[in-house]
């Protein structure tokens, strides 16, 4: 009997603003889209939250017993500011200032993006499709939209309709706006637009003269409006109605509810089960956000180089305290509670560790049982990853007693507690125990990198430069740069 046979999985939908008894499409497998990063700067510490949040239900869903197909695209082209009203396409505008291929733009960022959520210890997720993979699909859609009567050409691009849509479905039923409301807040724009109303949106862009992210299409050579990648992405892999849609609470408008009207102009019905919404987190009670420079950046945090921060934290330490918080709760990032979450993080992972040293008794002071399943009953009530550790830290106050002698388990409910803690720590919430180096951080790469450095230093006095050389080239290829200076010679990752 598999686990999700067992409990009984509660999840928030966002569209019906209800918790709900989780009950997938298919018996046993669960299909889930998550909205990815757009790949024209470094992710920082706000985007990872919301990832990590979507690895936590990736986690447990598989923990379950669910055969998870979980796909999260990466938006390699198309997301225009002010849906290309006033705004450029930020990869090409990021290739323009760094003098780079917009598809050079995207490899360096995307390849940072996955060494982030590597020192994060996030799964992968089973697809990772690109929006410029997807183009033909794209156009596809739009051929079908446009043939439903939902969207019109004007001049070489075309827009969703979103009145004549309005008139027999729902726009604005995820974020909650009306039509008319939103209509009488843009009304002084409408002139300024190419478009039949202000809130219609791109679902193909012509391309002015010096766009060169461009594909030929029947309307025009151009490029996808943003929405309509995820709609294309997520229904190839997952059909045209699956179970989980995820992203931040900032997506849910206008860019999933531009999905939903995508979908049911296309497939006369909706799109996805669930919505999901992962909630901010803030610096100085702000959202954290690229285009303000409000920010911490993952390295930052993990080398300690910001002013904000008074040392360096370790990637676990900081999903640690991401997970004290419940993913629809705003969280602000501060230096004092990352200390805080490093001293609990210590503790619980003490206690972890000392399970080994307990002897078993004949009988049990505590309802072990009771105590496991109260770890389900927190994840089962929407992924409740705060109260899940709370129940963490009361084991390790169980392990404590039984380690001082105070109390005592049995042999079998001591196999269950650290099975239990076993599978919650680390296959759930997926930490690691920095002690077992298992998550290559800061403390074994420094040691390995002063080795090299000091080898280095040994062959320069013994004039052998080939094998010095060679020592600074390669860690340079590994994405290490060794830098000489006036103090001897230190690193940085790239
Ligand atoms: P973007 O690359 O801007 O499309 O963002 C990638 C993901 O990060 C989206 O799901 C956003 O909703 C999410 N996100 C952006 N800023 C924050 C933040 N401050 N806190 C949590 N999630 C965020
Ligand atoms: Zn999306």
């Amino acid at each position: 009997m598999k686990l999700f046979e067992q409990q009984e999985l509660h999840i928030y939908n966002s569209l019906t603003k209800n918790k709900e008894m989780f009950q997938p499409i298919n018996d046993g497998a669960v299909g889930m889209y998550v909205c990815g990063p757009t790949v024209y700067s470094n992710v920082h510490m706000g985007n990872c939250r919301t990832f990590l949040s979507f690895d936590l239900v990736f986690r447990y869903l598989k923990h379950l017993g669910y055969k998870v197909r979980y796909v999260r695209n990466i938006t390699d082209a198309g997301h225009l500011e002010n849906d290309g009203e006033s705004g450029d396409d930020p990869i090409l505008k990021k290739a323009r200032i760094e003098q780079l291929e917009p598809m050079e733009v995207v490899q360096k960022y995307s390849v940072d993006f996955h060494n982030v959520m590597a020192q994060f210890n996030a799964l992968p997720p089973s697809i990772e499709p690109t929006a410029t993979g997807h183009i033909i699909e794209q156009i596809q859609i739009i051929e079908k939209i446009i043939s439903e009567g939902y969207a019109y050409e004007k001049n070489g691009s075309v827009y969703f309709d979103v009145i004549k849509f309005n008139e027999d479905h729902e726009y604005g039923k995820l974020s909650g706006r009306q039509l008319e409301d939103m209509i009488t807040n843009t009304r002084e724009l409408a002139a300024q637009s190419e478009k039949n109303n202000p809130q219609d949106f791109a679902l193909w862009k012509k391309a002015e003269s010096q766009h060169i992210m461009r594909w030929p299409s029947p309307w025009s050579d151009g490029f996808p409006g943003w929405h309509l990648e995820c709609t294309a992405m997520s229904t190839k892999y997952l059909g045209n109605k699956f179970d989980i849609h995820g992203g931040g609470m900032d997506l849910k408008f206008p860019h999933h509810e531009c999905e939903i009207a995508q979908a049911e102009a296309c497939n006369h019905e909706s799109p996805v089960n669930v919505w999901m919404h992962a909630n901010m987190l803030t610096l100085n009670g702000k959202k954290m956000a690229k285009s303000t420079g409000n920010n911490i950046l993952p390295n930052e945090l993990f080398s300690g180089e910001n002013d904000v921060l008074s040392k360096a934290f370790a990637p676990t330490v900081a999903k640690f305290f991401m997970f004290q918080a419940h993913y629809r709760s705003i969280l602000d990032f501060s230096n004092d509670a990352l200390e805080a979450s490093e001293k609990g993080y210590n503790r619980l992972m003490d206690a972890y560790r000392s399970l080994d040293a307990i002897t078993a008794g004949d009988s049990s002071t505590h309802d072990i049982s009771a105590w496991k399943q109260a770890c389900y009953d927190a994840m089962n009530d929407d992924f409740n990853s705060p109260i899940l550790i709370a129940q963490l830290f009361e084991a390790a106050k169980y392990i404590n007693a039984y380690k001082e002698g105070s109390a005592s388990i049995t042999k079998e409910d001591l196999e269950t507690l650290k099975q239990s803690m076993h599978d919650f720590i680390f296959d759930v919430l997926g930490l690691l125990d920095t002690a077992e180096g298992a998550n290559g951080d800061g403390n074994q790469l420094s040691a390995a990198v002063e080795l090299l450095i000091e080898l280095r230093n040994q062959a320069r006095a013994n004039k052998d430069f080939a094998t010095s050389d060679q020592i600074r080239d390669e860690l340079l290829q590994h994405g290490i740069q060794l830098k000489d200076g006036k103090d001897g010679t230190t690193y940085s990752l790239n």
